[in-house]
């Protein structure tokens, strides 16, 4: 109990951020004040260091499609709760206060857009319902997504925030990384490109399945992209860990990315990706294109 005590100490709640205080943040990255709003005008940008914070769903489905071009699909089912999950309160409880705050009914967006013109399916995985956290329901929005995007003709996109599979669900979350997979498999039949966009974190069963099965694999700057993560590893071989281990950077000098993308950039390298692999490349998206594909953050 003491434990569990100390660290809710320490976390800020929901209510700060609507708290007058809560109008500015200190910057995690330079340590300037910034004021929330502009933050939010800024694409979750940092004004003056340009740090990438984590970013809505809904504001991420904005950035990427084009005006108007959205289409929801996921919504419609909802998660159970076959364990009768209970910690500090019901799991089923935990899920209604997040369903009601995030307005959706689970960790993912998904629906069918266009992006620069490309036919796309979007699927957005949401940080803050219950840490993007891979349970049965996200596991099957985004394999439905993925397969009506094949039925459809269109690319997948998916963009992961994600704490790893959520433990309420017990084994139930670790099958989502197969289904997933194998939903991947109807692109990869209908010769459709995937391009998995991971962001800051993409963790656990999430890395594991489907967020590193892209045809192209994009980060963000800076993003924490591991399986277990950077203090699990430290203490269980017990030597130091090497500068950025386990950040985007890091992973695209190893071979484990294909790019790290700023965000103001990433709309148009996707394009540009999308474009390549259908072969519908066309000036304009190459003219578009912010920075050189392929090379370091920007
Ligand atoms: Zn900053």
């Amino acid at each position: 109990m003491a434990l569990e005590r100390w660290f809710r100490r320490k976390r800020p709640t929901r209510s700060d951020d609507n708290s007058p205080a809560g109008l500015w943040l200190k910057c995690d990255e330079c340590n300037a004040q910034i004021y929330r709003k502009d933050l939010e005008k800024n694409l979750y940008l940092c004004t003056e260091c340009g740090h990438h914070y984590k970013m809505p769903a809904d504001a991420r489905v904005a950035m990427l499609a084009d005006a108007g071009s959205f289409e929801r699909w996921s919504g419609t089912i909802k998660g159970a709760d076959p364990l009768a999950f209970e910690d500090t309160e019901p799991y089923v409880k935990r899920l209604e206060r997040a369903a009601e705050r995030q307005k959706r009914p689970d960790a993912i967006l998904t629906g069918a857009a266009s992006l620069q013109g490309e036919p796309v399916a979007l699927a957005v995985m949401d940080f803050f319902f219950a840490g993007g956290s891979m349970g049965s329901v996200v596991g099957e929005e985004i394999a439905r997504a993925a397969e009506r995007a094949a039925r459809e003709g269109r690319s997948l996109v998916t963009v992961a925030a994600s704490g790893g599979a959520r433990m309420q669900e017990g084994a139930l979350s670790l099958m989502q990384m197969a289904k997933t997979t194998v939903a991947l498999e109807a692109l990869s039949r209908a010769k459709l490109p995937f391009i998995s966009v991971l962001t800051d974190p993409t963790t656990g069963g999430v890395t594991a399945s489907f967020a590193t099965l892209g045809d192209i694999i994009v980060s963000e700057p800076q993003a924490l992209i591991c399986f277990a993560g950077p203090r699990v590893i430290q203490q269980t071989i017990k030597q130091d860990l090497p500068e950025g281990f386990q950040r985007a950077e890091f992973l695209l000098q190893k071979g484990m990315l294909d790019d790290v993308v700023t965000r103001p950039n990433l709309k148009a390298r996707l394009a540009l990706y999308l474009s390549l692999l259908r072969g519908t490349l066309t000036p304009t998206a190459t003219a578009a294109v912010g920075g050189e594909p392929g090379g370091a953050a920007v």
